[in-house]
């Protein structure tokens, strides 16, 4: 039994067994000892792996030489040579029995020091000969370690997804029913993966920092997302303490869950606006199950992010109608396609760009595409006949990327009147602010619009110049920090003085301390995943306004964000109020 620490990312206790991902980028190689009498094993694992890749070479041969001709296929001739190198084979093994490490990591190494030997000869033969190493080795590695047999598509029973680096495309093709939880060497609270494993409800530790590589495929783990922690090979007695770990939460959240029907009010009777953030239609049965008021963010992207699926305007249009129809007369604001950063469309050029955060992204990329930015548009709008739809426009950094993406919308209202389409004419228009510059310029914003949201996932992102997917840098991504509470003070008074309501979709709107401060800083709404606000109703119903902004002013005061969360600390003590 050991135990592995991470970044709690979203909250709960799973118990099942690893399922390690490979993917391509960064393969997890396993790296564990062997014992002297489980070599021939291990030797003979690597003989069935050898032959099964030998058979998929003769294969992909035979049909090189039928569609190509025989110039293409002698690469793979060449291939099979080489599964048949006495020497190489020779070295493998010794290496096997010098080590006593298992075989996939032994292969892995050896052949990396091939690579780079045959790599560092400046010829370009050599040069060709180290990716056919490469790719040898890649195809004996996914048999060893079972790689063709899944996907994440077909989970065949309950498993804890282990990986390097899920992506969000990876999140939303996977079988979701059978992932009990996630264990990732990247990724930060506020990157997307961690945002959909809240969203999917399933509990996850991520930024474990190479840490990953210890775990087997097939080895039982337990996953406490609360404290973000994994605990490998657990013994008899740390299973039945989690299994009534797991029991207790279970019947905490149901307790938190019975509250979804009471009024979100503060201590002294003022009405609290607490909405969902979704990403996938499909949430909206826990959107409803958990009382929210609206939702206060629909990461339209998310359609965008299926494998092998582009929605077209007809898709989108009954996505949005399902979710406007399902929220019966709520409020949904549907933000227009976030894409780039972690949300990379397979087909996109994007992928390659040095500075994907900086690049482009949202607003910016679809003021360029502007048909795919015309066909979403028509498709809001065609939905907002059937619900109280609102149209949000992602990363606007300053008055022109805002007056352009007016400017888009009126050419497809138009569109819609000239087809006699029914839509909404006065549908509310929003921005999410959450690039500094757009923070800075809020009074000038927000003239042009009807709401903003504050997105301070990015925001804080661009403040404090912190990737929020990168693990290494994680603990930089601080809500509290004195300039982060600034500039969101700025936008709630600047959003306030122009008559506009000011929410917020970023995950801080979620924190129980963040949320006590933001409603004394006079935020109007709160949008956060579904799962979380009961608690936030809680807390918030524990405060009167009054009290709030005593506080609130009180924290403008401090100069760290170490000083805030000791003062919040202080404070949530007070209130006495249990998270799970
Ligand atoms: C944000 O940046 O805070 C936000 C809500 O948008 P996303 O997390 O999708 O970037
Ligand atoms: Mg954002």
């Amino acid at each position: 039994m050991r135990s592995l620490s991470g970044i709690p990312a979203s909250s709960g206790i799973a118990i099942a067994r690893a399922f390690v991902f490979l993917d391509d980028d960064e393969p997890i190689i396993p790296r564990y000892a062997i014992a002297g009498n489980e070599l021939a094993g291990e030797w003979q694992r690597f003989q069935v792996a050898l032959e099964k890749a030998r058979e998929d070479i003769v294969l992909l041969r035979d049909r090189a030489k039928r569609e190509m001709g025989d110039e293409h296929s002698a690469i793979f001739d060449a291939h099979l040579l080489m599964l048949e190198d006495v020497d190489l084979l020779e070295n493998i093994e010794k290496s096997l029995n010098d080590s006593l490490l298992n075989i996939e990591w032994v292969l892995h190494q050896y052949s990396s020091s091939v690579v780079s030997q045959l790599e560092s000869l400046d010829d370009p033969h050599f040069q060709e000969r180290s990716s056919d190493v490469h790719d040898i080795t890649h195809r004996i590695l996914n048999h060893l370690m079972f790689r063709e047999r899944f996907s994440l598509a077909d989970l065949p029973e309950d498993v804890v997804l282990v990986a390097h680096n899920l992506l969000p495309s990876d999140m939303i093709s996977m079988t979701r029913q059978h992932v009990k939880a996630i264990v990732m060497d990247a990724g930060g609270k506020t990157s997307h993966t961690a945002i959909l494993a809240r969203a999917f409800e399933i509990p996850a530790v991520l930024g474990l920092s190479g840490s990953v590589r210890s775990i087997k495929n097939g080895e039982m783990l337990i996953v406490n997302g609360q404290a973000g922690l994994v605990i490998v090979d657990p013994d008899t007695d740390m299973l039945v303490r989690y299994e009534n770990i797991r029991a207790r939460v279970l019947a905490h959240n149901d307790v938190l869950i019975a509250m979804a029907g009471q009024p979100a009010v503060t201590k002294d009777g003022i009405p609290l606006v607490l909405k969902a953030n979704i990403e996938v239609p499909d949430e909206i049965e826990t959107v409803i199950r958990h009382g929210a008021a609206g939702i206060g963010l629909f990461r339209s992207e998310f359609l965008f992010l299926q494998p092998g699926w582009a929605p077209s305007e007809e898709d989108q249009f009954s996505a949005y109608r399902r979710v406007l129809a399902a929220m019966n007369g709520k409020p949904v604001t549907i933000r227009t396609l976030d894409v780039g950063g972690d949300k990379v469309m397979p087909d996109m050029a994007m992928s390659a760009e040095k500075n994907p955060l900086l690049g482009w992204r949202a607003i910016r990329y679809c003021l360029f595409d502007v048909e795919m930015f015309q066909n979403q548009l028509r498709a809001i709008l065609r939905a907002s006949a059937f619900g109280d739809a609102r149209i949000m426009f992602p990363m606007i950094s300053g008055p022109d990327e805002l007056d352009a993406a007016l400017a888009a919308l009126d050419v497809a209202k138009q569109a819609c009147r000239d087809a006699k389409i029914a839509f909404r004419e006065d549908i509310p228009v929003g921005i999410m602010i959450e690039i500094p510059s757009a923070a800075l310029i809020a009074d000038i914003l927000a003239r042009k619009v009807s709401f903003f949201s504050i997105g301070t996932n990015d925001l804080i992102q661009y403040t404090i110049a912190v990737d929020r997917g990168n693990e290494r840098v994680a603990y930089l991504h601080e809500p509290f920090h004195p300039a982060v509470l600034r500039l969101i003070k700025r936008v709630i008074d600047d959003g306030h003085a122009a008559g506009i309501s000011v929410s917020m979709c970023g995950e801080m709107a979620s924190d129980p301390a963040a949320a006590i401060i933001l409603l004394g800083l006079g935020l109007d709404e709160f949008s956060m995943s579904a799962a979380s606000i009961p608690l936030v109703k809680r807390v918030l119903g524990s405060v009167n306004r009054t009290e709030a902004s005593a506080i609130a002013a009180a924290v403008l005061t401090l100069e760290s964000h170490r000083q805030v969360e000791d003062f919040m600390q202080q404070h949530l003590g007070g209130l006495a109020i249990q998270e799970t």
